[in-house]
């Protein structure tokens, strides 16, 4: 697998500083809202290995509910016009942190957040671990970002490239 990797982008250490730092400000943030219930939703497949290292760094009553969204179809590393969204999770009434993996053209983020807004949620923040520097992306609102990187294909830490490479623990870049 490694082989296949032209480039090493962010390394395990680098990610899990941040990651440490994300969970930390979501956290302070999080601290006055009493007895409302928070719901963390991610967005599945590739916030996997994100948002199970996130949570362990948010200490509050948090429950978390998985959703589903594609926006590639097979072998491609340009992301489809209209993502395909699963089973909507139930967040009437609660606080929600949004978590996904990357920001790139924007139109997954804010076509989940506003289905979920149709929810009468008490409140959305979002939460990436990469956000690309592109116009479309900067323009999405989004309270927490990991890492701005350059508009590249990046694999790695639950990030894939036809459904492989999401088991590498760094985030690297392939040509495909
Ligand atoms: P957007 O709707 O913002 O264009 O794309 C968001 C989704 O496309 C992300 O949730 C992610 O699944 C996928 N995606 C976007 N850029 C990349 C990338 O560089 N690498 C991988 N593996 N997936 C990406
Ligand atoms: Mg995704």
């Amino acid at each position: 697998m490694i082989q296949d990797i032209d480039q090493i982008l962010i390394a395990r250490g680098a990610i899990s500083d941040r990651v440490r730092e994300l969970g930390e400000a979501i956290t302070k943030n999080l601290e006055d809202v009493g007895e409302h219930e928070i719901a963390l939703v991610a967005v599945m497949t590739g916030s996997l290995i994100f948002v199970a290292d996130l949570m362990r760094h948010l200490p509050m009553k948090i429950q978390i509910q998985l959703m589903t969204a594609s926006s590639y179809i097979g072998k491609s590393t340009k992301s489809n016009n209209d993502p395909m969204l699963g089973k909507l999770p139930e967040v009437k009434g609660m606080h929600v942190l949004l978590v996904d993996d990357i920001l790139d053209s924007g139109k997954t983020l804010t076509r989940i957040r506003t289905e979920l807004e149709q929810l009468q949620p008490r409140s959305i923040q979002s939460c990436v671990l990469l956000r690309k520097k592109l116009d479309s992306a900067m323009h999405v609102p989004c309270e927490y970002v990991g890492f701005d990187i350059e508009d590249e294909f990046v694999v790695g830490y639950g990030l894939d490239y036809d459904g492989y490479y999401r088991n590498l623990p760094d985030i690297g870049i392939i040509s495909p």
